[in-house]
């Protein structure tokens, strides 16, 4: 194949797009703004499906590497009432299909699959524009450049490439999450560490919700939802911490304090993360040499596919482009055709369903049901 793929960004999809062309012999670059591989804090787990990231990871040539990253026992699962009684637990018996990795161990193996100076650190595009030989330039902030045949936008949310397939930009879907962490758990927070359990806890009201996760060691990490528009947060100011943590803990008043620890305990200042989603179903026209990947194609609102779907679309993008080293649109519309159904599905899933199972409103019934199917069926 002699045609020059350039890959903006460096996240989960990007990556594995590199190292499964690189598994077939075909070389890329990926442009990545973050300034080294270092620059920002990985955190958070990922659970990695059997149905979709560990098949790329499989395409990867990857997949002992990936074992060697599995933190054990953490696919248990509880979901508690806000009063703190246990409506459901599952405690982790090494069979599940979803196991539990740091989202930067993960990347870590994949940017070490890598051939070195694949990934071109520092270089931010602002933007990209169709060259009347139709080929893709894009612009970096440092005033650089670089003209490709093939551009592929695995630049996230805030892709620099999708306007040249797509007007669509993310829209605030209602509700963000609060991310707090509390570390030393089972020694300083002994009882919301038992609360949380081995692996993974969510506690649900309408427009309320906290999910926790054990990481490594015994770190609690938190993701406290809240649905409300962005004026209501703005009028929250998130640089005094404890006047922060206190107002949204205010919000979950009558919950167990077992539970709400999660918010007033936090070793570290909340962090607010609004969430951002593409219209549901967002696809574009082909046009010649570029296409997108990730959340740059179809960002949704988390339910736990986003990385497994972005690794499984720059997996099949990689082995669409090596069954069709001569004909780039044929690989990139063979692409595209599993690309746009298989995101709407999944952008539809609530957290713990898979796209066997079927969905529903209520995200507690949906994990209760989706964790006793999945124990039923083993
Ligand atoms: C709170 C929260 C929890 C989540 N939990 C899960 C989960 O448990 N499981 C799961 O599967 N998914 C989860 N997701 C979703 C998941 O994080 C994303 O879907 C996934 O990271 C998308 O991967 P990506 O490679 O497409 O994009 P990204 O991970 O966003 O990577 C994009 C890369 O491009 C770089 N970049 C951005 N702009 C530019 C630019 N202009 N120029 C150059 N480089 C650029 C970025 O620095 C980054 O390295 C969660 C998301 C959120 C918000």
């Amino acid at each position: 194949m002699t045609t020059d793929i350039t890959i903006i960004g460096a996240g989960l999809g990007g990556l594995t797009l590199a190292r499964v062309l690189q598994v077939h012999g075909i070389p890329a670059t990926i442009y990545e703004a973050e300034s080294s591989p270092a620059a920002r804090s990985q955190g958070g787990m990922l659970d990695i499906h059997d149905y979709n990231g560990q098949l790329a990871l499989k395409a990867a040539d990857l997949m002992e590497e990936f074992r060697a990253i599995i933190i054990e026992g953490r696919q248990a699962m509880k979901v508690l009432a806000p009063d703190g009684s246990i409506l459901f637990d599952q405690a982790d018996d090494g069979t599940g299909g979803r196991p539990e990795v740091q989202r930067g161990d993960l990347r870590q193996i994949l940017l070490d699959s890598l051939e070195p100076g694949t990934v071109r650190w520092g270089r931010k595009a602002t933007a990209s524009r169709t060259l009347d030989d139709g080929r893709h330039e894009v612009t970096f902030a440092d005033g650089g450049t670089v003209v490709s045949d093939l551009l592929v936008g695995a630049d996230g949310a805030w892709s620099r490439v999708r306007p040249l397939l797509s007007p669509a930009t993310p829209q605030y879907i209602g509700k963000s999450v609060v991310e707090t962490y509390l570390f030393d758990a089972d020694t300083r927070h002994p009882v919301t560490a038992r609360t949380v359990g081995a692996g993974a806890m969510v506690a649900h009201s309408p427009g309320r919700e906290i999910f926790a996760h054990r990481e490594k060691g015994d770190t609690l990490h938190a993701y406290v939802g809240v649905a409300e528009p962005q004026e209501w947060f703005a009028a929250v100011d998130f640089t005094d911490a404890a006047g922060a943590s206190a107002r949204i803990a205010q919000e979950f008043g009558g919950w167990a304090p077992q539970i709400t620890a999660l918010i007033t305990d936090s070793d570290t200042p909340p962090v607010l993360r609004p969430l951002y989603a593409l219209p549901t179903g967002h696809r574009w026209d082909r046009v010649p040499g570029v296409t997108l990947l990730g959340d740059a194609a179809h960002l949704s609102a988390p339910n736990g596919e986003g990385a497994n779907l972005a690794m499984l679309d720059g997996a099949e993008l990689a082995q669409a482009l090596a069954s069709h080293p001569d004909d780039v649109e044929t690989a990139l519309t063979v692409y595209e055709r599993a690309l746009f159904p298989r995101s709407a599905q999944a952008a539809l899933l609530e957290p713990g369903d898979s796209p066997q199972s079927d969905t529903g409103n209520n995200a507690v019934d949906d994990l209760i049901a989706a964790y006793s199917r999945e124990e039923q069926s083993r």
